[in-house]
């Protein structure tokens, strides 16, 4: 349902709805007048608002019920009411009729985008001229005729200016949502993915791994004696350390690689690989560039190092929570050594620089 993807999409979709039945109100009044002799009952306006309401009240449910032709249906309708209402001004050779084209376009204005608009503006004014004082002329004083023809320029100008706000409003406001839905997945600290984004987004890479039938490695990463570095040094130093390490970190990885600080000194990734030794490599580049990453700050220079906690896993056989803890178990029995990696169950590797 494209329609209805946004804010806007939802709000000129209930419109449209809201003003389809009230143009069928309006409609279904006028007959019941004219049949009625309430007004004068000319059998050939009674067969004009006939096929205007079952034409409308059959597009209104088109748009109801097939929601994914809503726009086309919605611009065949504006189209069909502005003719319906220029026959009826013929019938009748009322020329006021014309003064509901001008309501049509405000209506157009809010439940349409500008360029249909536009194009209606320009087919409206057109018919319009043609009608009042070309061929084959409506009889009115020439002052109602022009009154009806700028007002109806009026209301255009109004409604392109009514729509684009809209339009930009709705931007805005879709901008808003997406720097929201951002800053709840983002970890500030490390500008990299936090914990409920990597749950979030680690479905996306599970389910292109089921699809391409491949194994998913996860590997953990935890600094170690972090404490350490925070007591000696203070809380800004331990930030800077985390700053510098996660970005180490990313500018190595891959783009389709997940990455996020899943807790305090505690990062993940998530990659698709071929074998046991990409994760191999994968995991010794990680430690050979963590021993070689100066950090510095102030007049304080300091190096760090990691452990590493590694699982490989058939998404089709393993769900990730279970892969998660085997990873986890494998961290534990990395940090025995520490600046080790361990692949579980019992692939080891310590570094030696
Ligand atoms: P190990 O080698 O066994 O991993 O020990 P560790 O000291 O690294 O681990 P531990 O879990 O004992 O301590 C983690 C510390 O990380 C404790 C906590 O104060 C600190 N920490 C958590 N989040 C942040 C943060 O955002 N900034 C800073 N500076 N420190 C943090
Ligand atoms: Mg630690
Ligand atoms: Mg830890």
């Amino acid at each position: 349902m494209n329609n209805k993807k946004n804010n806007l999409g939802t709000f000129r979709y209930n419109l449209t709805i809201i003003s389809s039945f009230i143009a069928i109100l309006i409609a279904s009044i006028f007959l019941f007048l004219r049949l009625f002799n309430i007004l004068p009952q000319d059998y050939k306006t009674i067969i004009a608002i006939c096929i205007f309401l079952t034409i409308t009240g059959s597009l209104l449910f088109i748009m109801k019920y097939f929601t994914k032709y809503f726009y086309i249906t919605q611009k065949i309708a504006f189209v069909f009411i502005n003719f319906v209402l220029f026959a009826i001004a013929y019938i009748t050779q009322n020329v006021i009729v014309l003064i509901w084209l001008s309501f049509l376009i405000m209506v157009v204005s809010v439940t349409s985008d500008k360029f249909f608009l536009f194009f209606l503006s320009i087919l409206i004014s057109l018919e319009m001229l043609f009608a009042e004082f070309i061929y084959p002329p409506l009889h009115a004083p020439l002052f109602i005729k022009l009154v009806i023809f700028i007002s109806f320029i009026a209301f255009s100008i109004l409604g392109f200016l009514i729509s684009q706000q809209l339009e930009k409003f709705a931007y805005e406001n879709e901008a808003q949502k997406a720097l929201l839905e951002k800053m709840t997945l983002i970890d500030f600290l490390t500008e990299t993915y936090n914990r409920r984004a990597f749950f979030k987004l680690a479905n996306t890479l599970i389910g292109d791994a089921l699809r391409n039938h491949q194994q998913l490695g996860i590997i953990m990463l935890d600094i170690d004696h972090f404490k350490k570095i925070n007591d000696t040094y203070g809380h800004h130093i331990g930030d800077v350390v985390l700053r510098d390490f996660s970005l180490m970190i990313k500018n190595n990885i891959r783009e389709n690689d997940l990455f996020a600080r899943i807790g305090g000194e505690e990062f993940v990734i998530l990659t698709k690989i071929n074998n046991i030794s990409h994760l191999y490599n994968m995991c010794d580049k990680i430690l050979y560039i963590t021993n070689n990453l100066i950090i510095k700050e102030n007049d304080i220079i300091l190096k760090i190092t990691i452990s590493i906690g590694c699982y490989i896993f058939d998404p089709l056989e393993e769900n990730l929570e279970s892969a998660l803890n085997k990873a986890d178990i494998a961290l534990y029995e990395a940090k025995k050594t520490r600046n080790t990696f361990v692949i579980f169950p019992d692939l080891k590797k310590k570094f030696i620089s």
